[in-house]
């Protein structure tokens, strides 16, 4: 279990000023002119012996992203981009940060846009984030007000930041969708190649990470690469948020230490699963996205990336659903389908049609109302789903299939099974 002393966000749970003076006294903005005062090149070294990977979901090194910068700023000038349109059903940490971290973030842009030799930053916020915007907006005025950041500011680093809100669109939170939102256009994934760092913002380079990937920054500098590396497991460096939801005792967000076993994670933070144990039928460990696994499989897990990857599933954002006996498992699948359906951008095929079908297929199965063999005819298209389009969301749509009939074939069978007893009992007996 995380050491209160090893904890990054201090106020997570708002108990102190999230202004400027609580800020400060928690230590933010402590040493920033320091760490510009290195260089990019040290900055982005730091980052990279930290072990950190992106808390967005896909665990990508957040160092070695920096990196692919140029070195030289041309005609084209560069920037950042924060990916606060926290959408991902489960996920709520990027939230809390804006909430009552919010100098954190900032002070992480300052440093991030300086590492990359970027003079602007945008934080593309959730549209249905309201007080989180006026909240991050408050620290940003605050932080113009004391010369922290802006033109001319303290650290010697030109740096603005603006806040721009989205509208709703799950798609805007892929990375190249929120770009073209972010210019004012369609929010629909683009085509990659060519990368954001080559081609991003405006077409210009450009660095999409997300808010706890950058808020986590100033600290590790603070307090030096090998503390962070030295938490957590192997290749899975550091502290995480947690957001713990569905059929626990206590629904909360925590940070705590990666790698940390899912039961301990639940018992301690969470209060156990609602009515114990044995009452546990399966987790969703790190949002929607990711494929569940079953009560048998997840107690003792380690939440990291690697670990939840070898048993076929994700850590993600982190965001752990816990589903007790009490749950239609075909049916909440289902639901999450239809989200999948309902979000599709549309452009491409795979994902436009096989949304829809996978949804139309998993409501009747949920009903019983379905052949034995649709079961491998609805895997073989989320096969056809996967890999097969321009972003992830087609993958996305396709993980929770794969797990749902991975773990739970039997269930399914089982409806099939029933709905035809039930109607053969019904069918009128033919006259001899
Ligand atoms: Fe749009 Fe889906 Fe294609 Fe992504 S995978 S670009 S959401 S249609």
């Amino acid at each position: 279990m995380l050491a209160d002393k090893d904890r990054i966000f201090t106020n997570l749970y708002g108990l102190h000023d999230p202004g400027l003076k609580g800020a400060t006294a928690r230590g933010a903005w402590d040493g920033t002119k320091k760490f510009i005062d290195q260089g990019q090149d040290w900055v982005i070294e730091q980052v990279k012996g930290s072990g950190l990977r992106g808390r967005g979901g896909a665990g990508f090194p957040t160092g070695l992203k920096w990196s692919f910068m140029p070195k030289e700023v041309g005609e084209r000038p560069h920037y950042l981009v924060v990916n606060a349109d926290e959408s991902e059903p489960g996920t709520c940490k990027d939230r809390e940060i804006m909430r009552h971290d919010p100098h954190l973030l900032i002070e992480g842009c300052l440093i991030a846009g300086f590492s990359m030799r970027a003079h602007t930053g945008y934080i593309y916020i959730r549209g249905e984030f309201i007080r989180e915007r006026e909240a991050l907006q408050r620290a940003i005025d605050e932080a113009y007000e004391a010369k922290l950041i802006g033109p001319g500011n303290k650290h010697g680093w030109d740096f603005d930041l603006y806040v721009h809100h989205g509208a709703g669109a799950y798609i805007c939170g892929e990375e190249t969708a929120l770009l073209e939102s972010l210019e004012g256009k369609k929010g629909m994934p683009r085509l990659k190649p060519p990368f954001p760092a080559n081609v991003g913002l405006y077409g210009a380079p450009t660095t999409v990470n997300n808010v706890e990937s950058i808020a986590v920054v100033p600290t590790i500098l603070r307090r030096g690469a090998s503390w962070f590396s030295g938490l957590g497991r192997p290749n899975n460096a550091g502290t995480k948020l947690f957001c713990i939801s569905g059929h626990v005792n206590r629904p909360c967000n925590v940070e705590e230490e990666m790698g940390i076993p899912f039961r301990e994670l639940i018992e301690k933070h969470a209060g156990g699963v609602r009515g114990g144990w044995d009452n546990l039928l399966a987790v969703i460990p790190g949002g929607s996205s990711v494929p569940c696994i079953p009560a048998e499989t997840c107690r003792d897990l380690p939440m990291d990336f690697d670990s939840l990857k070898a048993v076929k599933s994700g850590l993600g954002t982190a965001a752990v659903i816990v589903m007790d006996k009490s749950t239609d498992i075909v049916r909440a699948i289902s639901r999450i389908s239809y989200f999948y359906k309902h979000e599709s951008c549309g452009q491409c095929t795979p994902c436009r049609e096989g949304t829809g079908w996978m949804w139309r297929v998993l409501e009747r199965m949920a009903r019983g109302q379905a052949e034995k063999s649709e079961i491998d005819n609805l895997l073989d298209v989320t096969y056809q789903v996967e890999g097969h389009t321009i972003c992830a969301l087609g993958d996305a749509a396709a993980w929770p299939v794969q797990g749902l009939i991975r773990h739970f074939r039997g269930e399914i069978e089982r409806r099939i099974d029933d709905y035809a007893a039930s109607h053969a009992e019904a069918a009128p007996v033919a006259a001899e």
